[in-house]
């Protein structure tokens, strides 16, 4: 039996009437986060954690990043949609802050942690369903994409989820979904047939194409504004084993790699193999210059050594990592699910902007991004700077639109084109703003260089978004955004999600 939530404290109890008006707007936050926990508590006695039970601590810690912990009042984790829906009743009743966490991989601080709220954890929701036929996999939002993978592979089966194994179910479907099976079937969401959601008003509603069909488009790509998800329907695609491999070159591989990087992205180059998927990234050390180009690969068929991949295959300079293979499909996300990448106990951030897969556009990313953190961010303790170039291909936006399309609403024209990622690690609270700067400007600076080229591309991937970024106003090159709101008003008019719940970025 869990602790029952702590008694409101008199300060807060007298806190509404004696402060200013900012202070009144948090007491007042504060107060719903209170009277909604100790509602909660009543009601789920074992559900509900406060600051003083470890399972509050295990939580409120799920955030990847450290600049994401927050404290909020207490912790729900419930284990189905009718308590997430009796959860939203009292949250709209005491009008408490909120946050929902599926596994806590956006580094956005805000965007699934709460401070002075209640933190909807779905943790618990696991659920797992192969249906008869193997088409379709139900998946519960607590699900990370790693266990998703081993329940369906041995079934001759994969979905198109997360390249690395510890990423949430919940999270990446809402916001897109970057998959090995992208040029096959486009983003992650858009192998969602279904959602069951809770919505603001607390009714459970099942979203597809045909009931609901505005939320099942705006899901695609809408993360958290429009209901709490509590099961996701997806198409699986049969598949057995794989051509994988990593390679990690030292800098004396700099030219001959970023000539395979360009000849991939070229016409007819590798990239055109819808069976292809590359993660070609720049990683470097900036305290110490250590600079290191890398490639990791996936070929959706067992094929040794892939054409697709073959410039990259005749580098021949010094590796610090080679490996590849075939083997069951899962080896990669599996080698990729290592504790390295699913610490949480570095400060981390994303950052993102596209442009024309073009060698000028790789060469700019390269001087911008790396000869400037040399010297610009040496100081920072810890610090690793990366930029991976995510390649999204025409078929891949054909394959979008063929399965119904999102809101992301990209156009195959503008294709192929780089969703890029610029990922940075690093130690101290104190280094934050210097290495936040630093991202936002090399960002803007690349988006401004490769425009003024006409190789600029205005997508902003929502799941490697930094802060202050406004991925929504870039869907449908600007054409998304008022249909969202529309939606997003029609569900909630009583603005319980636009005004309580925590986003990682604005709809507007
Ligand atoms: C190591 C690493 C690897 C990654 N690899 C990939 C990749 O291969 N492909 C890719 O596309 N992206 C990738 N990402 C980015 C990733 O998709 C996003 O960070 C994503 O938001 C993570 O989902 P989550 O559930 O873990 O995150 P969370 O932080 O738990 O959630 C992210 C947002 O979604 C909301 N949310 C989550 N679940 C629900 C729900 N059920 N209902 C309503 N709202 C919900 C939360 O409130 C929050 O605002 C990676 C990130 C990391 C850190």
């Amino acid at each position: 039996m869990a602790p029952m939530y702590p008694p409101q404290s008199r300060k807060m109890q007298v806190g509404v009437s004696t402060l200013g008006n900012g202070a009144d707007i948090q007491s007042a936050a504060q107060a719903g986060g209170t009277a909604a926990c100790r509602q909660l508590s009543s009601a789920f006695p074992s559900l509900l954690f406060s600051s003083d039970t470890a399972i509050y601590a295990n939580q409120s810690h799920l955030p990847w990043s450290q600049t994401c912990l927050l404290s909020p009042s207490c912790v729900f984790l419930p284990q189905d949609a009718e308590d997430v829906a009796h959860a939203m009743r009292v949250i709209k009743r005491t009008r408490a802050p909120f946050s929902v966490i599926s596994a806590g991989h956006m580094p956005v601080p805000g965007a699934a942690s709460t401070d002075h709220g209640v933190m909807i954890s779905l943790h618990d929701l696991k659920h797992r369903q192969l249906s008869k036929d193997l088409s379709v996999v139900q998946l519960g939002p607590g699900n990370i994409w790693q266990d998703v993978y081993d329940y369906v592979a041995p079934s001759g089966r994969a979905v198109n989820g997360g390249r690395y194994g510890q990423v949430g179910v919940g999270g990446l479907l809402l916001g897109g979904g970057i998959g090995f099976f992208s040029s096959q079937v486009g983003w992650g969401a858009n192998s969602v047939v279904q959602y069951e959601l809770v919505l603001p008003d607390s009714s459970i509603v099942l979203a597809n194409a045909t009931s609901h069909a505005d939320l099942f488009w705006a899901l695609k790509g809408g993360s958290n504004y429009f209901g709490i998800v509590t099961r996701f329907d997806v198409k699986t695609i049969p598949m057995g084993d794989a051509f994988y491999s990593g390679k990690i070159w030292t800098s004396a591989s700099t030219l001959p790699w970023l000539n395979a990087l360009n000849a991939y992205l070229a016409p007819g180059g590798g990239a055109e193999d819808v069976k292809a998927a590359i993660m070609p990234m720049i990683a470097l050390t900036p305290s110490d210059g250590v600079y290191e180009v890398i490639s990791l690969e996936f070929y959706a068929d067992a094929v040794n050594e892939p054409k697709a991949f073959e410039n990259f295959t005749a580098i021949d300079g010094p590796t610090l990592l080679n490996q590849s293979g075939v083997g069951p499909w899962t080896i990669l996300p599996t080698a990729l699910n290592t504790p390295a990448y699913a610490a949480k106990d570095k400060r981390q951030q994303f950052f993102t902007v596209s442009f024309k897969a073009d060698p000028r556009a790789v060469s700019i990313v390269n001087h911008t991004v790396f000869d400037q953190a040399r010297t610009t961010l040496q100081h920072v303790a810890d610090l690793s700077i990366s930029f991976s170039f995510q390649p999204i291909s025409k078929a891949w936006i054909e394959a979008a639109k063929a399965r119904g399309g999102d809101a992301m609403d990209l156009d195959p024209n503008d294709a192929p084109f780089i969703a890029g990622l610029m990922s940075s690690t690093w130690s101290n609270a104190a280094d934050d703003a210097a290495v936040r700067d630093f991202s936002r400007k090399a960002a803007t600076s690349i988006r401004q260089q490769t425009a003024a080229l006409g190789l600029g591309h205005s997508f902003l991937y929502l799941n490697d978004a930094g802060v202050g970024q406004t991925p929504f106003r870039s869907y449908g090159n600007g054409g998304s955004l008022k249909r969202l709101q529309a939606i997003q008003r029609k569900y909630d008019r009583d603005g319980v999600f636009r005004n309580l719940l925590a986003h990682g970025f604005p709809l507007q």
